[in-house]
């Protein structure tokens, strides 16, 4: 029987683990990790994720930075808490993998791999501009974000259900809904940005 040599194509990084100790939301936790696999087992999204969130934290403390940044993991979690409720040690896993999130697209790894950068950044465009998401321009700016032809085969695509949300008065025509105090929203989120910086959140 022949074995195969061993992949020596990783790259490990082995300062990766203290930089998410003490860069990471929550990442000063991770030591607390027995990697019993709760939360994992506990995730309902689990299954569209690279990784389960016990295989991340493993793979940060083995030094893999580039398949933990690019991973889909962080991206696909949908904070719904129930890995943080259960985890015997109480590891804030919600909080880590949002950040995670946010870092990787901070540092220009997550554009590399996961269209959910592209969709979160169209989101929160309109949320920013209008202070509510408009699901129209949500959807143009996503798919226009790969591109012009491939904006317009996926608009055409979906043009179909677009027609029948407008009919069901599911999805209005005209201008976009804003909400009324858009100038304190702007203050608040310029607030939060400020917040952010002087406390190394960025
Ligand atoms: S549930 Fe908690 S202790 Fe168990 S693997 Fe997940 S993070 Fe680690
Ligand atoms: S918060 Fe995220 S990782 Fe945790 S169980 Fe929910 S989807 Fe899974």
């Amino acid at each position: 029987m022949t074995v195969a040599p061993p992949d020596t194509s990783t790259k490990y990084d082995l300062d990766f683990a203290k930089w998410v100790y003490e860069n990471i939301e929550g990442g000063d936790k991770l030591a607390l990790c027995m990697q019993c696999g709760v939360c994992s087992g506990s995730c309902p999204i689990g299954v569209q994720m690279d990784y389960g969130p016990r295989k991340l934290f493993m793979m940060i403390r083995a030094g893999m930075k580039e398949e933990v940044m690019t991973s889909s993991t962080q991206w696909n979690c949908t904070s719904c808490y129930r890995c943080v409720v259960r985890c015997p040690r109480s590891v804030p896993v919600t909080y880590i993998l949002q950040d995670l999130a946010a870092k990787s697209a901070e540092l220009g790894y997550a554009q590399k791999t996961n269209e959910n950068v592209n969709f979160a950044r169209s989101f929160w465009w309109s949320a920013k501009t209008f202070g509510r998401t408009d699901e129209r321009l949500v959807t143009a700016l996503y798919y226009f974000s790969f591109g012009l032809k491939e904006g317009y085969q996926r608009g055409l695509a979906n043009l179909k259900i677009a027609l029948n949300f407008v009919k069901r008065g599911r999805m209005h025509i005209g201008l976009p809904h804003r909400i009324k105090g858009r100038r304190q929203l702007k203050a608040i989120l310029a607030k939060a940005e400020e917040i952010a910086k002087r406390e190394g959140l960025h």
